[in-house]
């Protein structure tokens, strides 16, 4: 069976609750061991009216009681103060008759100690007072003498009050355990309906507790927790459609040059007439879509190869400017074959980093190659080199047909190409500018699009120097 929250603290209020009318119990059993203690030595205990009266008031000392801060009066049977001495809290020569009674009367709820005794021979009232030090009035009394009926009402009135307070203890405890517990099971319930919507896939789910007690970390947690549920979520909707995607665009890619392929080959075992031309010109087109898909194929196992884990880079320390210069200097034949200006602008100095000098070639290879398909003749190219903090900054840009800024965040995704038909023209596979950031990925460096207002794109490539 389900223990509910509240009904464990009632238990726990009422074991605290009894626990504490024991202590009290014993709280005053130990005050009177104390007290009995110290009785002796206490000046009222000392000197007692007893110790010091006799039968002709006269003759009575009352020097030690006075010596001990106390005082002794002596009241004869017409109620007049007939001696005095020393502490004096009558404060009268003469009482009636009432004043004397409730002096009497009165006498054990002041803050003095009176010892009063009756001198029957000398018929007066020997009143010894000493000022009270501390004193608790809190005794119970009974006589076995009382009237039998008397006892069971007074029992019955005890019992009463008893039971009264019992019960008064056990509501207490009840609305008490009520509020405590509801502290505890308001935000826990909030939590398990939070934890509940999270279960069922409402990953949006946030728990707001109002609280800035323990409940407020938990609260945090469980919301920190739902955050990268949710990220995580998203993130991996998010990979599976790029996966669909891509294998959308591999198929549809590789479906046009195959198709060709399988047309023209066709076309050449059905046809014997061909003229040599004819036949000639078919097996260019063969020999083009089979070079399309194959590099297509090629570009596609280099990117999966790369996030393969056991995808490793063969870093050498690299003087990075010389390298560089080295590559900008093998691409100047391809660029004036092709009727482009070019500019390189690399510092002097040696800067080091940690290069795989055949794959990080590819970067540079691919903006090159793509700044020549992509742009018409007489773009000027520029490659610069410059130390930024510890990023060695490689900046490769044209002034040509540039890329529109809406294509920047995706151009480095798989197969996406500013013009589609464009592509099928040029060859391109839409790949080239995923390997190359990749590569400087695994070089702990990047690959990005700087988007300026100037003519033409800015590719930049960054890596740690050493
Ligand atoms: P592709 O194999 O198609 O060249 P990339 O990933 O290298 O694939 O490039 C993606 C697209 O970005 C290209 O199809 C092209 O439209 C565009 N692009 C890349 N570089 C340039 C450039 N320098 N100038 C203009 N467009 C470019």
């Amino acid at each position: 069976m389900k223990k509910k929250l509240s009904n464990q603290f009632l238990v726990n209020f009422l074991v605290i609750f009894l626990l504490t009318i024991l202590a009290t119990v014993l709280a005053f059993v130990l005050l009177s061991v104390a007290s009995g203690l110290i009785a002796g030595s206490l000046a009222k205990n000392q000197y007692p009216a007893s110790a010091i009266i006799k039968e002709d008031y006269k003759q009575i000392d009352a020097s030690v009681v006075v010596q001990n801060g106390g005082g002794v009066q002596v009241v004869d049977k017409e109620y007049r103060v007939v001696y005095s001495s020393g502490l004096d809290t009558i404060g009268k020569e003469m009482l009636s008759a009432e004043e004397f009674t409730k002096f009497l009367i009165e006498s054990k709820s002041k803050p003095y100690n009176y010892d009063i005794l009756y001198q029957p021979q000398g018929e007066f009232w020997l009143i010894v007072t000493f000022p009270t030090s501390i004193r608790l009035d809190f005794s119970l009394v009974y006589n076995k003498a009382a009237a039998a009926g008397d006892f069971q009402r007074a029992g019955w009135a005890l019992a009463f009050a008893v039971l009264s307070y019992l019960l008064i203890l056990a509501l207490f405890a009840f609305i008490y355990s009520g509020i405590t517990a509801a502290s505890i099971i308001r935000p826990l319930r909030k939590l398990t309906e939070g934890t509940m919507l999270l279960r069922e896939g409402d990953y949006s789910a946030r728990v707001d507790l109002q609280l800035k007690n323990e409940f407020a970390d938990l609260q945090n947690t469980f919301n920190d927790m739902a955050a990268r549920i949710e990220h995580e979520i998203s993130l991996r909707k998010k990979s599976e459609e790029d996966r669909r995607r891509l294998i959308l665009d591999i198929s549809h890619d590789l479906k046009n040059p195959m198709s060709s392929i399988q047309g023209y080959a066709e076309l050449l075992m059905k046809k014997s007439d061909l003229t040599v031309h004819e036949r000639n010109e078919h097996l260019e087109v063969i020999l083009n879509n089979s070079k399309r898909a194959n590099r297509l194929l090629t570009e596609l196992f280099e990117l999966s190869q790369m996030d393969s884990p056991e995808f490793s880079l063969k870093l050498e320390r690299t003087d990075i400017c010389e390298y560089i210069r080295q590559i900008c200097g093998e691409l100047v034949p391809q660029l004036e074959r092709e009727g482009f200006e070019y500019e390189f602008d690399i510092m002097e100095e040696s800067v080091f980093v940690m290069l795989d000098n055949n794959r990080f070639g590819r970067i540079i290879q691919n903006l090159a190659h793509n700044a020549v398909r992509y742009n018409p003749p007489g773009t000027l190219v520029i490659v610069s080199l410059t130390v930024q903090d510890s990023l060695v900054v490689i900046d490769f840009s044209d002034n040509g047909i540039g890329i529109p800024a809406h294509l920047a965040d995706h151009i480095f995704k798989p197969f996406v190409r500013v013009d589609d038909s464009r592509h099928s023209k040029t060859g391109g596979s839409g790949l080239g500018l995923s390997i190359a950031k990749r590569i400087a990925e695994a070089h702990g460096g990047d690959l990005t699009i700087c988007l300026s207002k100037n003519k033409g794109s800015t590719f930049r490539i960054t890596i740690p120097r050493i």
